[in-house]
């Protein structure tokens, strides 16, 4: 892949219907490169409606992910929820595949006031059994953990980027906007250029190659986020991000989950083609 795409969370909103197959049609038409299907309320996708939005994805010439469902703690202390949890991930994986997707994004799980050394370890044991299976399916999706924007959910750079480097094909999901909202600061060149430079040298160049970003503006207090905002209405330094992003000659997709969603993927779009214009 050559630079970054630029996409939407979920059809966009002008879309002729919030299908799937709308919101890459949508997508075409607006001149963006990506979308992330959101499975976030549970996967309703059947095999047969997965085959017919790779055949749209291809066609168009646009690239999916997809996010699982929000229902996943892999650190839940009931067994039959881990199992439930591992479950929808597996679901997703299964069905993005079979729509070409070459990512899925999800939400790992909550500390529920265990300390973050063991919750890792409860997530690695988890999402490693995950990992088993498919590659038993032969299922070469990327299963991306998200950085989490607030201090009760597991995700920080750290455990993300371990859990990268412990579990074949697992691979960072980078939420600019949540890591500053959770970490305060976090919003400026430096500080997203120092991500990016974990990114290389911790998982490699390969990693920056093949990046997986979120952005959105967002307001956030001292639990962290609070909720996503459109980009002009938020402190989020994006110009900046896309700097460091193009400094790094970082490729892959970069999802915006603003509320106005194609909007601001159009507003990060243009943004980071004019620095790249402006050499
Ligand atoms: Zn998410």
């Amino acid at each position: 892949m050559t630079g970054l795409l630029f996409g939407t969370g979920g059809t966009p909103h002008s879309a002729k219907t919030p299908s799937t197959i709308s919101g890459i049609e949508r997508i075409a038409e607006l001149g963006l490169g990506c979308m992330e299907m959101e499975f976030v309320q549970g996967v309703r996708m059947g095999e047969a409606g997965a085959h017919q939005v790779a055949e749209a994805a291809t066609r168009h010439g646009v690239k999916l992910s997809a996010h699982a469902p929000y229902f996943i703690n892999l650190n839940a202390h009931e067994p039959e929820k881990i199992a439930a949890s591992q479950e929808r991930i597996l679901q997703t994986a299964r069905i993005a595949s079979l729509c070409g997707a070459d990512s899925i994004v999800f939400h790992a799980a909550y500390y529920l006031g265990d300390p973050p050394e063991k919750t890792y370890r409860v997530v690695k044991k988890h999402l490693g059994e995950v990992m088993n299976q498919l590659k038993q399916e032969n299922n070469r999706v990327l299963i991306r953990p998200e950085i989490q924007g607030k201090p009760s959910q597991f995700g920080t750079l750290d455990e993300v980027f371990n859990l990268s480097t412990e579990l074949e094909g697992v691979a960072p999901c980078i939420d600019f906007a949540h890591w500053h909202a959770r970490a305060g600061g976090f919003n400026s060149y430096p500080e997203f250029a120092s991500i990016l430079k974990q990114v290389k040298e911790r998982l490699g160049r390969a990693a920056l190659d093949d990046m997986h970003i979120h952005v959105s503006g967002i307001a956030y207090g001292k639990k962290g986020e609070i909720k996503h905002l459109d980009l002009k209405e938020s402190d989020f330094q994006y110009v900046e991000l896309l700097q460091a992003l193009k400094d790094y000659e970082a490729k892959g997709i970069v999802i915006c989950e603003s509320p106005n969603l194609e909007e601001d993927a159009q507003l990060l779009q243009t943004t980071y083609n004019a620095l790249h214009k402006a050499g």
